[in-house]
């Protein structure tokens, strides 16, 4: 991180995030890190992620180091289902950046905004590499926390003319209908096979198990976002869709373990070869799509790299526009 601090603290509050941080900055740092981690720039050490046995929460670290960006440190945090109840988002998260010469911390970023839209920019950017260019019908699996930040970024992605979504519990959908409404574009409340139907990019946001999306219902050169599923057992899409489709993802290692390729993998349907990072796409290396009738799927299963991606641009403008705090340690 090139912070311009006087070698002390940097405290980054959520409202200094939300300040600082567009979804152009994130959509940038996110395709950056991406093409980085690509070309062996940047690389993520392994996830840890806990069942801690009280609140019914998920408790873990995100860490990597990215050697161009000069960006070290981790995400601490996790997933407590009970805040939504407490006036608080489910996700809780801290991003704690390191100086790569001396160990020393640097930066303490506040990460539940940035978690929100580094990943709703991560599927915006497998939309801007992969999606067919006259994509028109945008669907919508799940509409939690999530959904809103995803629906934003993708719109900006393609002319959408048509928003089609599905929830478990319909009652939520309409924070989605009201960023369509703010958007002139139609809206619907749709079941999911006819939202495969109809869909030409699809975005998976849910906390499933199982799948929600069945191969026979999608149509020919759809594009996919799975970015719900980022643990070991969550499921958001039927493995032979996977199958049948060409399967990019942010890291394979966590896209065959964590990610939504983990079932598809386990059952034998593909192996790990099949998968391309979309940071080869973004550096050139593979095409993407290769032609209209191609699924092609992004398995967005979130790595720390996207964390300290966005937390540095987040420290770096924050520091320059006077948001942050700085302290002495
Ligand atoms: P949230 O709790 O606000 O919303 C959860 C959504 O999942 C709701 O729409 C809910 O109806 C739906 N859902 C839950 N269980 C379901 C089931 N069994 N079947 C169908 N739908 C179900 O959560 P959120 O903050 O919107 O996050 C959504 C998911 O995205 C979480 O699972 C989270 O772990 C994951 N996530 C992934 C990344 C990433 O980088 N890939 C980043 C952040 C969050």
């Amino acid at each position: 991180m090139s912070v311009e601090n006087k070698g002390g603290l940097v405290i980054v509050s959520e409202a200094a995030c939300k300040a600082v941080i567009d979804r152009e900055s994130a959509f940038s740092a996110v395709e950056s890190v991406f093409a980085a981690m690509a070309r062996g720039d940047a690389y993520n050490f392994p996830v840890i992620r806990e069942a801690i046995g009280y609140a019914d929460a998920l408790y873990g670290f995100k860490s990597g180091f990215d050697r161009a960006g000069k960006a070290l440190g981790l995400k601490s945090g996790g997933y407590w289902p009970g805040n939504e109840a407490k006036g608080l988002t489910n996700h809780q998260s801290t991003i704690f950046l390191f100086d790569p010469d001396t160990g020393k911390l640097r930066a303490l970023v506040g990460g539940n905004y940035l978690t929100a839209v580094r990943t709703a920019a991560a599927s915006a950017v497998s939309i801007a590499h992969l999606a067919r260019k006259d994509s028109k019908v945008l669907g919508m699996i799940g509409a939690g926390h999530q959904s809103t930040f995803q629906l934003r970024a993708a719109l900006e992605q393609r002319n959408f003319e048509k928003i089609v979504a599905w929830n478990e519990n319909k009652d939520r959908l309409g924070n989605l209908q009201a960023i369509a409404e703010e958007a002139g574009i139609p809206f619907e409340s749709v079941e999911r096979e006819q939202l495969g139907a109809e869909a030409d990019v699809i975005i998976t946001i849910t906390s499933a198990f199982e799948p929600l999306l069945m191969k026979e219902w999608i149509k020919p050169g759809t594009h996919i976002a799975c970015m719900g599923t980022d643990t070991k057992g969550k499921q958001e899409v039927d493995p032979a869709l996977i199958a049948a489709a060409t399967v990019f993802t942010d890291e394979i290692a966590q896209s065959i373990t964590i990610g939504e390729a983990q079932h598809a993998v386990a059952q034998g349907l593909i192996a790990e070869d099949d998968i391309t990072p979309i940071g080869d796409v973004i550096n050139g290396k593979h095409a993407g799509r290769s032609s209209d009738d191609e699924i092609t799927i992004f398995d967005g299963t979130g790595v720390g790299l996207q964390d300290l991606a966005i937390a540095s641009v987040a420290a770096e403008l924050a520091v320059k526009k006077g948001e942050a705090q700085q302290i002495e340690l």
